[in-house]
C-alpha cells in the first residue's frame, strides 16, 4: 500500500508541473475549467476552484458540495468534448482521474472495451452484453463501425497476416475473474466466423474450450469458473484464410487443487460433473458415488456452484468429446482416471507398529482405486505404505510414517489427473491437426493467469509470477518500439522518454549461476537441503538485487525446476510474432453488473502497465490529429485570413494566431502532434463561437 500511495505522490507531483506550465489557478477560476480533487475517502470529485489562498483552495462539486483541499494535489479534469472518448490517448490530460473516470463513464453505457493506444482494454459487464452476435460479427467484417472491442482486434490481427505474411498473436492478461478466458472465446469466435468453411473444424476448435474448461476449471473464491492452467491456442490458417488446423498447449495446471482446497472452493469441475452426470452403468462400472461421499471433495464445503448443472454439463462435455473424436472406450478410460483419484482420496491409513508406521487399509476406496487403475489391492497398498530406497544394487523397501503415506497417495493422484490432463490435450491436438501443415500462416491466443499473491505462496505461484514477469517486458519493449516508430514513420524527433523496464526483477530469476532458478536447481541437489538452508542461500546471494525480499522468512519447496521450459520456447514463439494485447479489469471483486470500484481498477491500471503506455504517450506528445482535422476542426477561428488554404498551412496560421510555442508542438508528414495541455485554449474560443 505504501508502494502505491508513493507512486500517485508522484504521478501527483508530474501532474503539479503540468499544472504550472498550463498557466496558473486564476486561469481555471476565471474559465470556471474543471480541475479533480481528492476526497478523504480516496476517491477522486471533479468541480470548479471558488477560490484559493496558496496551498489550500475550495472546489465545488459537481454535487453542489464545496470542499477544501490542498492545492498541490488539484489535478486538471479534461474538456467536455472529451468525455467518454474510445482511446485514452485522445485525452488532453492523461492523469489517473481523468483515465478512471473515462473508463467509468463509458462502462456505465456498457461500452466495455476502449483503447489505451494500441492496447485494448476490456472491462468485465458481469452480465450479457448484446454486442457479440452475428450482426456484431458482420459489421466488424466489413468496418462498418471502429469502435473498440475484441472482435476489431482480431479482425486487425487477421489482415495484418493476410496482408503482411506475419504470423500474429493476441495476448490476453488480467487478473483472476477479469474476463481473459470470454475474452479468448470469443476471439475465437471472431477468427472462426472469418476462416470457417472448412469442413467444420472451426466447430471442433470451438468445442474444445468446454472440454479444457471441464478438466482445467474451478470454481474459486474469485472466479466461479476460473481457469487453472495457462493456454496458447494457435490457429492455422491456409493462403486463402481459410482455418486449416489448430494447436493447444496448456501450462502451469495447478495440479494441487485435485488434493487440496481453500474453503469455499471447486476441485476441478469434471469431478462434479461426472459424479452428477453420469448415466446409470458407468456409475456401476466405476463404483461412482456422489460428491459428498468423497473426502478430496467435500473438504472445502462446497460441492454445488449458484445457477450452474454439473449434470447437464456433463452431457455437454461427453458430446464435445464425441465432436473431437474422441472415442467411447477412451472415454470411458478416462473417466475411470477420475473415479480413481476421487477412490484414492477416500483412503485411510493404520498405524502398524510402535515406531508409527502405517498401511493403507484394506477396505472399498483401496479395492476401488486399485481395480479402476487396473492393479491388485494388495500392490497399492504396498506403493502407498513404502517407499523404495537404493542400497548398493538392491533396493529395500522402508515403511512411511502416516504424513509421509499421506504425501505419496496425494501425489499419486495428482500426477493421474496431470497425465489425464495432458493426454486430453494431446487427443484434441491430434484431432485439430488436419491440414495444419499446409502454409505456417497461425494467429495465437494466449490466455494465462495474471500475477497471484496469497497469504501462503507455494511454488506454483512462483511459476505464475515468473510467466508474468516475462510477458511484461515483451509488453513494454513492444509498445515502446511501437511509440518510437510512430514518430520516426512521421517523421518527428525521437528524444528518449525514459521508461523502466523490468529486467532486474528477471535477473532475479534468471541470473545465472546467481538467480532464483539456478539456486533452487543447485539446492535441490544437496541431499540436507531445507527450506531455511535453501532461504539462508539466497539471502546471502541474492540481496544485492532490489527486487529480492530477503527479509521475509519464505518457504520454497525444493525440488527439480520443471516450469523453466515451457516458458522459454513460449516466449521465443511470441517474439517471433505480431503482438496484439488485451488487458482485461475487473471493477470489481463480487462478480456483480454494474459497479465500478475505482481503487480496484486504480491497482489493475497501474499494476499492469496500462499507465505506463498512457505515462510514456504523455512524456511526449498525446495529441494526434491528422493535418485536415485539426485545420477542419480550428481553421474557422484565424482572424488572418490571407493565408493560402491547404490544411498544413491553416493547422500553422491557427497555432500562432494562439500563440502556442514551437517547443509545444512538431508537424509531421501527415500529422500533428502537440504536448499536452495546448489544445484546451482553441478548445474554449471554439466552444464560445460555436
Ligand atoms: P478470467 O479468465 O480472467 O479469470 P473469466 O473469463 O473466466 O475470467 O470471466 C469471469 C466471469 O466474468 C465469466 O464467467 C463471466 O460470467 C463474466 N464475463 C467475463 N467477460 C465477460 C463478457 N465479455 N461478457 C459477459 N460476461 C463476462
Ligand atoms: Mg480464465
Amino acid at each position: 500500500v505504501s508502494d502505491a500511495e508513493a507512486e500517485v505522490k508522484k504521478e501527483g507531483g508530474k501532474e503539479k508541473v503540468e499544472w504550472v506550465e498550463n498557466d496558473n489557478i486564476g486561469y481555471f477560476i476565471k474559465k470556471k475549467l474543471r480541475v479533480w480533487c481528492r476526497l478523504s475517502h480516496g476517491v477522486w470529485g471533479y468541480g470548479t476552484i471558488q477560490s484559493t489562498s496558496g496551498e489550500e483552495s475550495f472546489v465545488s462539486l459537481s454535487n453542489g458540495n464545496v470542499v477544501k483541499v490542498s492545492t498541490s494535489e488539484l489535478l486538471p479534469a479534461n474538456p467536455e468534448i472529451v468525455e467518454g472518448v474510445d482511446d485514452l490517448i485522445q485525452l488532453s490530460y492523461l492523469n489517473e482521474p481523468s483515465v478512471l473516470h473515462n473508463l467509468k463513464y463509458r462502462y456505465s453505457c456498457d461500452m466495455i472495451y476502449s483503447k489505451a493506444g494500441p492496447v485494448l482494454i476490456a472491462v468485465n459487464p458481469f452480465k450479457d452484453v448484446q454486442i457479440y452476435g452475428k450482426d456484431f460479427v458482420t459489421a466488424y467484417r466489413q468496418k462498418a463501425t471502429v469502435s473498440p472491442h475484441v472482435f476489431a482486434m482480431a479482425d486487425t490481427a487477421y489482415n495484418e497476416m493476410m496482408n503482411d505474411g506475419a504470423n500474429q498473436s493476441i495476448i490476453i492478461s488480467g487478473e483472476s475473474g477479469a474476463g481473459k478466458t470470454e475474452t479468448a472465446k470469443f476471439a475465437m469466435q471472431y477468427l472462426a466466423a472469418l476462416g470457417g468453411g472448412n469442413g467444420g473444424i472451426e466447430c471442433e476448435i470451438l468445442q474444445t474450450n468446454c472440454i479444457l474448461e471441464a478438466f482445467g476449471n474451478a470454481k474459486t473464491s474469485r472466479n466461479d469458473n476460473s481457469s487453472r492452467f495457462g493456454k496458447l491456442i494457435e490457429i492455422h490458417f491456409t493462403t486463402l484464410g481459410k482455418i486449416s488446423g489448430a494447436k493447444i498447449q496448456t501450462f502451469l495446471l495447478e495440479k494441487s487443487r485435485v488434493v487440496q482446497l481453500a474453503a469455499g472452493e471447486r476441485s476441478f469441475h469434471i469431478f462434479y460433473q461426472l459424479c452428477a452426470g453420469a448415466p446409470p452403468t458407468l456409475r456401476e462400472r466405476l463404483n461412482l458415488k456422489m460428491a459428498n461421499e468423497y473426502s478430496y471433495l467435500v473438504q472445502s464445503d462446497c460441492l454445488v456452484i449458484n445457477g450452474v448443472d454439473d449434470a447437464k454439463k456433463f452431457h455437454m462435455l461427453m458430446e464435445a468429446l464425441d465432436i473431437v473424436q474422441i472415442c467411447k472406450e477412451e472415454q470411458e478410460q478416462a473417466f475411470a482416471m477420475l473415479a480413481a483419484v476421487l477412490w484414492l482420496g477416500n483412503i485411510s491409513f493404520q498405524v502398524i507398529d510402535n515406531e508409527n508406521h502405517v498401511e493403507a487399509s484394506a477396505d472399498e476406496a483401496l479395492t476401488s482405486a486399485a481395480g479402476l487403475m487396473g492393479c491388485a489391492p494388495q500392490e497399492l497398498m504396498q506403493a502407498l505404505s513404502t517407499h523404495r530406497v537404493q542400497n548398493g544394487k538392491d533396493s529395500i523397501a522402508k515403511k512411511l510414517t502416516l504424513r509421509q503415506a499421506i504425501d505419496t497417495r496425494d501425489a499419486l493422484a495428482k500426477l493421474i489427473y496431470a497425465s489425464l490432463f495432458d493426454w486430453l490435450v494431446e487427443q484434441i491436438n491430434k484431432s485439430l491437426e488436419v491440414g495444419k501443415r499446409c502454409t505456417g500462416r497461425s494467429i495465437c491466443i494466449l490466455d494465462i493467469y495474471g500475477f497471484e499473491s496469497f497469504k501462503k505462496n507455494s511454488f506454483e505461484q512462483f511459476c505464475i509470477n515468473y510467466a508474468n514477469e516475462r510477458l511484461q517486458q515483451h509488453f513494454n519493449r513492444h509498445l515502446f518500439k511501437l511509440e518510437r516508430e510512430d514518430y520516426e514513420s512521421d517523421g518527428i524527433d525521437w528524444t528518449k522518454v525514459d521508461f523502466e523496464d523490468n529486467q532486474e526483477c528477471l535477473d532475479l530469476f534468471e541470473k545465472k549461476p546467481l538467480g532464483l532458478l539456478s539456486l533452487l536447481d543447485e539446492e535441490s541437489y544437496f541431499p540436507n537441503a531445507t527450506d531455511l538452508t535453501f532461504a539462508n542461500k539466497l539471502k546471502q546471494h541474492l540481496k544485492a538485487n532490489s527486487c529480492f525480499k530477503g527479509d521475509r522468512g519464505r518457504a520454497f519447496g525444493v525440488r527439480h525446476f520443471a516450469g523453466e521450459h515451457q516458458l522459454y520456447k513460449l516466449m521465443h514463439q511470441l517474439e517471433n510474432t505480431t503482438p496484439h494485447f488485451i488487458r482485461c479489469i475487473k471493477p470489481n471483486c463480487k462478480q456483480l453488473p454494474g459497479t465500478f470500484e475505482e481503487d480496484l481498477v486504480l491497482r489493475q491500471l497501474r499494476c499492469c502497465g496500462v499507465l505506463e503506455v498512457v505515462r510514456i504517450s504523455r512524456s511526449g506528445y498525446p495529441t494526434r490529429m491528422t493535418h485536415q482535422e485539426f485545420a477542419e476542426r480550428y481553421g474557422f477561428l484565424l482572424l488572418e485570413t490571407n493565408v493560402s488554404q491547404d490544411p498544413l498551412s491553416i493547422s500553422v496560421a491557427v497555432l500562432k494566431q494562439f500563440n502556442v510555442l514551437p517547443e509545444m508542438y512538431q508537424i509531421g508528414f501527415s500529422k500533428l502532434y502537440l504536448r499536452n495541455g495546448q489544445i484546451g485554449a482553441l478548445e474554449d474560443r471554439r466552444k464560445q463561437l460555436l
